[in-house]
């Protein structure tokens, strides 16, 4: 490691007064991806703004069909949780299925969400329901905060606080993981809203992104029979050593199928 300054916060007004003095300096949740861009010296901040000790980020609320997760909540949290269970079972799918253990106990969702990695899991989970991301000083619905590889709507001294979603009918994320990182080789959110269903895809693109044709094949019949004769394009998906674009293309209508079963 190489020296930087570690600010101890503990309200969001001073962590963003502390950003805003310091412009290069970067916010750590549980440093999950950020300690690890540090030690390959992909960044070198000189400064770490610490939101570990602030109590207003964290905790799970449910108010009806709305839940609401604070940006500090780990992900171990959520996918324990018996209130996001009921109220979304995919979101509670989709943390158990983040990484390993170890990293559970660590990752936070507005560290996964602010990072915006290609095959991060979260990022499916607030396209499909359209989640809203809750800042310091605005409210951003999914549909215009993920712009690009690991680029996000967030101007540089904004703070994500918490992550609103509403209640869908049925939803699921059915994941197909890399053996050894365990990120999303292709992972699919699927969601049933009244007259209405989205589906997004991680793992395949420069970023998470919807899928359309598949959005309106389920909206009349959220079935797999619905599913049965579309073909994904493996145009502009991702291909790699482990998996080619033909082969995320095939993955993608797999999982697809595998979360509409597995909808509740
Ligand atoms: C071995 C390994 C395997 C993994 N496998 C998976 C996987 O299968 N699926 C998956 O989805 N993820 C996976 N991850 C990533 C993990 O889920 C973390 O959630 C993710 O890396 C973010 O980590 P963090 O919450 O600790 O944020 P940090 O690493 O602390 O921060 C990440 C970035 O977000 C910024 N940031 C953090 N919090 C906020 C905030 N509240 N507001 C604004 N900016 C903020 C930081 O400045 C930094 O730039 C894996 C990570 C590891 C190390």
């Amino acid at each position: 490691m190489y020296p930087f300054s570690f600010h101890q916060t503990t309200n969001v007004a001073q962590s963003v007064s502390l950003k805003k003095e310091h412009t290069e300096a970067k916010f750590i949740a549980g440093g999950q991806s950020l300690i690890g861009v540090m030690k390959l010296r992909l960044d070198k901040p000189a400064q770490i703004i610490n939101l570990g000790a602030i109590p207003e980020l964290s905790g799970i609320c449910v108010e009806g069909k709305t839940l609401t997760i604070g940006a500090m909540t780990r992900h171990a949290q959520v996918a324990a949780s018996e209130d996001v269970k009921n109220c979304i079972p995919g979101i509670s799918q989709l943390a158990g299925l983040i990484a390993d253990r170890m990293v559970r106990n660590m990752g936070t969702i507005g560290g996964s969400v602010a990072n915006n990695d290609p095959a991060a899991d979260y990022p499916a989970g607030l396209l499909g329901l359209n989640a809203t991301i809750i800042t310091n000083q605005r409210e951003i619905k999914a549909d215009d905060f993920f712009l690009g590889m690991f680029e996000t709507a967030l101007e540089a001294s904004e703070l994500i606080q918490s992550i609103r979603f509403t209640a869908p009918i049925k939803s699921a994320y059915a994941k197909f993981k890399h053996p050894a990182s365990r990120y999303a080789v292709v992972g699919v959110f699927v969601a049933q809203f009244p007259g209405e269903a989205r589906v997004a895809v991680t793992g395949a693109g420069s970023s998470v992104f919807r899928l359309t044709e598949v959005e309106k094949a389920l909206a009349s019949n959220f079935s797999a029979d619905a599913l049965e004769t579309i073909r994904i394009s493996a145009d502009g998906l991702n291909s790699d050593f482990f998996a080619d674009s033909e082969y995320r293309a095939h993955l993608i209508k797999l999982m697809a199928i595998q979360a509409v079963n597995q909808a509740k």
